[in-house]
């Protein structure tokens, strides 16, 4: 049986990258060591991120702030090289997809550029929202973290009020093996395969090593020679991140074939949604639910006709939809297509609906069906794009 793309849609009716906004990510990448002193490998990842504000590569950089204390850890804006003092990019917390954060404030300021301090997750879900036109690539540079997994934010804060070692200390010791007790992560990391910071103009890397001694800077070339870093190998990684791969794997598919029955049927999808309040948390903690691509809202102008609710026996006006009947379905399937598997949506969830096996189970076989991997590639075509 063929199976046909989700919907058919002009392909010019897609918002497309300028293609001088498109990144070769066939580029050549350099891989150096960074040496860690005293042991302080946050210490010289902040420095790191320093030398990129003063070296001029860029003119101000989104990353991860201790923000107003350690035990709260949100992605800013920051300026000065001295105010990324504060920066912990290694803390395993994420309250926000901040693909979405850098959508909105590319909006806002046009003409600057970017650095973005981003996880895998979050890289991804740049890359796709680039895709839509959503997020400029031409004036932005994408800083990618290898990512161990995060915690909920109480359970971060708790962790990180509670012991002597900090949260980013603790996960730091496992980096060398790679794995780390699955259980205490939040369930999206527990089963994320692409936790390495690949289509990044830099990457910063850590699994496989003892970051206590040094930490990977993964870049283009003639961003490493900027910095002044010289090629090195990096024996032990390559290990470390199987053996992980191996692991979230397993959890993946177990998660997935779990999912897969609570969506089999109606009414088993009945069940699934008949607690849900449509309180609309998990859609607005999606970093594609500001994108009209994804997420057809109704517009804020209602047009004159009305129409009878049948439950209340009020008459209310129509508002407009960016598309027709079935414009959830579509929605929904884009957004399956494009999900990077970050949980943020699940993460809001009060009900704590595993939403993020769900999108993973809903999204499967299109994925497969397309080869399609979400933000593995800018220059690959959204599979519901069709020519
Ligand atoms: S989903 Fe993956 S990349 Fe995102 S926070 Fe979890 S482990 Fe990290
Ligand atoms: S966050 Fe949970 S309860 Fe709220 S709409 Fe989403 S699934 Fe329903
Ligand atoms: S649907 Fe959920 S898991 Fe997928 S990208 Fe959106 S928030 Fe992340």
């Amino acid at each position: 049986m063929t199976i046909e793309p989700i919907v058919q849609i002009k392909d010019d009716e897609i918002p497309r990258p300028s293609p001088e906004a498109r990144v070769d990510q066939k580029t050549t990448t350099v891989q150096a060591m960074l040496p860690v002193k005293n042991g302080d490998t946050l210490g010289t990842v902040r420095g790191f991120l320093k030398t990129l504000l003063e070296e001029d590569l860029v003119d101000e950089m989104l990353v991860p702030l201790e923000v107003p204390s350690a035990d709260r850890v949100t992605p800013i804006v920051v300026k000065e090289p001295q105010q990324l003092d504060a920066a912990n990019p290694l803390a395993p917390v994420m309250r926000v997809n901040a693909a979405a954060v850098l959508a909105r404030i590319q909006r806002e300021e046009d003409g600057k550029r970017l650095g973005a301090v981003l996880r895998p997750c979050e890289l991804r879900a740049a890359i796709e929202l680039a895709k839509v036109g959503r997020v400029d690539l031409k004036q932005l540079t994408l800083i990618g973290v290898d990512c161990m997994g995060t915690y909920e934010p109480e359970a971060y804060a708790q962790i990180a009020r509670a012991s002597a070692e900090s949260p980013t200390d603790e996960m730091m010791r496992w980096t060398r093996q790679g794995p780390i007790a699955p259980y205490r992560l939040r369930n999206a990391c527990q089963m994320c395969e692409h936790f390495t910071a690949e289509n990044a103009d830099i990457a910063i890397g850590f699994i496989g090593l003892n970051v206590r001694e040094r930490v990977m800077v993964a870049a283009r070339a003639d961003i490493v020679e900027k910095i002044g870093l010289t090629a090195s190998d990096t024996n032990g990684r390559h290990k470390a991140i199987t053996r992980l791969a191996a692991i979230r794997h397993q959890r993946r598919a177990a998660a997935l074939t779990d999912a897969a029955r609570l969506v089999a049927d109606l009414p088993s999808l009945f069940a699934l949604v008949a607690p849900c309040t449509t309180c609309g948390e998990c859609l607005d903690a999606c970093p594609f639910c500001d994108t009209p691509a994804f997420t057809p809202k109704p517009s804020r102008e209602a047009r004159t006709q009305r129409v009878h609710d049948w439950a209340s026996g009020e008459m209310w006006p129509v508002h407009k939809r960016e598309v027709g009947p079935f414009g959830d379905l579509v929605a929904l399937g884009r957004r399956a297509a494009s999900c990077v598997g970050c949980g943020m949506c699940e993460s809001s969830c009060s009900l704590h609906t595993p939403l993020t096996a769900i999108q993973a189970a809903l999204g499967r076989k299109l994925q497969e069906t397309f080869n399609y991997v979400p933000g593995r590639d800018i220059n690959e075509r959204l599979p519901w794009a069709t020519t």
